[in-house]
């Protein structure tokens, strides 16, 4: 079936109204008519061919919400009408060691929403700024929101299981100090996250506009991590950082942040590499510096249920799919009240 969708024919383009073909849907396929989708950070680094091996057309968003439209014969989980999102991936291979402890995420064979080899035209998958797509049965979430928060719903589908798995992985809770660094689309659902997981929130911003923003969205301290002295009151503090900065930038101004045996997760994925941080800063205090990316289907869907029981959503800013190229630069100038969500009935326009 065709569709309308936005995508980039090469990196140095804008994107554009394209038309895709999407699958049949197969016996285990989930057709979803799109609804909404979120614009992630990703998005901008593929779509610009920021990282290496953008195939193009590139049809970016891996925010996912909709409604099923229809379920091949052997579908039984979900049926038509029913609310339902997908996030970064849509395959693996569901028989080695990561797939069977659920972390997909990091099969050899995971097959990103877009940007992934796949047999289906044009070789390669095509994200979710399109008005439907076909989804493998395994990789699509319920979702238990009320229908009325559904566009609010769709950055759950990226930023808040990237932060999410990180928090749950390295015990966020009560009695745990975790530091959020940098407010954007995954940060300012970190802070969410770590604040309703019980944990004791500081938020770093670079962006003193910024702090009365993150005191709402739960941080119980903001820190702007321009001033030294403000960073340096902080030295030795936290058990967890996560941080989501899109940019390369000083990691020692962190490391030195944490307790003994605390550790800094580095989510945000620039595209170009971090000045290497000293390795003193590490050793002297048995400090960890480790990565996370997304995280597995099992634990998206524990995060969408949680966030659907305690009422959590993104702060979002919807657009018209053909404003996207101006919500990209708002995006670098960290101008974003905390995500963009394109409403895809726009396409139909
Ligand atoms: P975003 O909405 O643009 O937020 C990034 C935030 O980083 C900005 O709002 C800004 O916050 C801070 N920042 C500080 N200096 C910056 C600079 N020079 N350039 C850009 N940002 C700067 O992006 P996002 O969607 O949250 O994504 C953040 C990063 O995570 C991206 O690199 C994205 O590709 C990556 N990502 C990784 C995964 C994963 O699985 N690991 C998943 C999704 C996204 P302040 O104004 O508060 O300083
Ligand atoms: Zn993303
Ligand atoms: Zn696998």
């Amino acid at each position: 079936m065709t569709v309308k969708a936005y995508g980039a024919h090469a990196g140095d383009k804008p994107l554009e109204p394209i038309d895709i073909v999407r699958r049949a849907v197969g016996a285990h396929d989930v057709r979803i008519d799109i609804a909404y989708c979120g614009v992630c950070h990703s998005d901008l680094h593929q779509a610009r061919g920021e990282w290496a091996g953008t195939l193009y057309p590139c049809v970016p968003g891996h925010e996912i919400v909709g409604r099923v439209s229809a379920v091949g014969a052997h579908v039984d989980a979900f049926q038509v009408g029913d609310l339902v999102g997908v996030g970064c991936m849509v395959d693996s291979c569901r028989h080695c060691a990561d797939c069977e402890a659920g972390l997909e995420n990091y099969c050899d064979g995971m097959v990103g929403t877009y940007n992934g080899r796949t047999g289906d035209a044009p070789g390669h998958t095509l994200g979710g700024y399109s008005q439907q797509i076909v989804v493998h049965e395994h990789y699509v979430l319920r979702v238990r929101h009320a229908p009325e928060q559904l566009a609010a719903v769709a950055p759950l589908l990226c930023a808040g299981i990237t932060t999410w798995s990180p928090l749950r992985h390295w015990n966020a809770g009560p009695g745990k100090r975790v530091g959020i660094v940098g407010i954007g689309g995954l940060g300012h659902m970190g802070i969410k996250l770590a604040r309703a997981m019980g944990a004791h929130v500081v938020a770093f911003t670079s962006s003193e506009s910024k702090i009365g923003d993150a005191q709402a969205l739960g941080a119980h301290e903001v820190v702007v991590s321009r001033d030294p002295a403000a960073m340096a009151a902080h030295a030795g503090t936290l058990d967890l950082i996560v941080n989501t900065v899109a940019a390369p930038h000083d990691l020692d101004a962190y490391l030195s942040l944490l307790r003994r045996d605390g550790t800094m997760v580095l989510v945000g994925a620039p595209s170009s590499p971090h000045p290497s941080p000293q390795v003193f800063n590490l050793i002297l205090k048995r400090r960890a510096l480790a990565g996370s990316m997304i995280g597995g289907i099992p634990e998206t869907q524990e995060m969408l249920d949680f966030c659907a029981e305690h009422g959590i959503v993104a702060d979002i800013e919807m657009i018209r799919a053909d404003e996207i190229n101006a919500a990209y630069e708002r995006m670098l100038k960290g101008d974003v009240k905390y995500r963009f969500v394109i409403d895809s009935a726009s396409l139909a326009d």
